[in-house]
């Protein structure tokens, strides 16, 4: 009798104000979890520390996104929280509804979710003045991605400087343009598509963070190939490199013929410098991407 040992290995990384932690693994599973907003990108498998997450936002149907959903929704319930929001294509919301309606059936006990669907361009608020919008990515089926952003309200530049008293007075006599409202895109998310997502949606690059897939880095399987599949190949951002004006790009959804660090070699090989500092690598350390011993 052998030891046999598998583990889920749960990475965490940083990415500007912001942390990652969950796994990535292309047509395997996907479910990241940032705490800084509380959301869940994808639930491809139910990891028990993400079931108080309450907005779960999902890129599409593909199994590796969605197969944790209601492994996930029974642990919620097990803790005895409320139905989580869940984001999602709005094509997708019917099949989704029946898929737990069937989960509901075979366990005698609901499972609920508050469905909040939405098409590309859509914005929901999340309080506290950050906001939701949908953008479209390219993907065999249903599919979004997703940006979130904060307005706040900034001092107009020919008030700069001046006492708060004296802003408070400009407030209340009710002068117009005292305050402008500034959009900042704090964080996107963008998996499962091909490289145009780029062209269709080019605020993802001046995300303040840009969370984007990468499913192929190397030579074996290539551009055309990873354009087949409808992924992305890491030459492809290798290509505009330049236009990347993010603080931070975290790659994520590598394939697992790729060992982490073979991944973290071809990025440091293949990205220019300038962007290559910028990028983080959503992989465990080490050269195994399942822990087997
Ligand atoms: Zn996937
Ligand atoms: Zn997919």
């Amino acid at each position: 009798m052998g030891a046999y040992t598998f583990a889920l290995v749960i990475t965490q990384v940083r990415a500007g104000p912001y942390t990652l932690r969950g796994v990535s693994i292309g047509g395997v599973y996907t479910s990241l979890h940032v705490p800084e907003l509380d959301v869940l990108l994808d639930v491809g498998v139910s990891l028990r520390p993400f079931a108080a997450v309450g907005r779960w936002f999902l890129s599409h149907g593909h199994l590796d996104h969605l197969a944790g959903l209601a492994g996930l929704l029974n642990i919620r319930g097990l803790l005895g929280l409320e139905p989580p929001q869940l984001y999602l294509p709005a094509e997708i919301e019917a099949d989704v509804r029946a898929l737990l309606a069937a989960h509901t059936a075979l366990g005698r006990a609901a499972l609920e979710v508050e469905f909040v669907p939405m098409v590309p361009g859509d914005e929901r608020p999340l309080g506290r003045g950050w906001s939701v919008r949908a953008l479209r990515t390219h993907h065999p089926v249903p599919s979004l991605g997703y940006e979130f952003l904060r307005r706040t309200l900034k001092l107009l530049p020919e008030h700069v400087g001046k006492s708060s008293d004296e802003i408070a007075r400009l407030r209340k006599s009710g002068a117009a343009g005292v305050f402008e409202t500034v959009e900042q895109l704090e964080l996107a998310y963008a998996t499962d598509t091909l490289a145009r997502v780029l062209e269709s949606s080019p605020t993802l690059l001046a995300s303040r963070v840009l969370v984007i897939e990468c499913t192929f880095v190397g030579d074996e399987k290539g551009v055309e190939h990873a354009r087949r599949k409808s992924h992305l190949h890491l030459d492809e951002l290798a290509a505009v490199a330049p236009r990347f004006a993010n603080e931070a790009v975290v790659l994520m959804h590598f394939g697992q013929a790729t060992s982490p660090d073979m991944t973290r070699a071809a990025v440091q090989a293949r990205l220019p410098s300038g962007l290559r500092e910028r990028v983080v690598v959503f992989a465990p350390e080490g050269d195994r991407w399942f822990e087997v011993g």
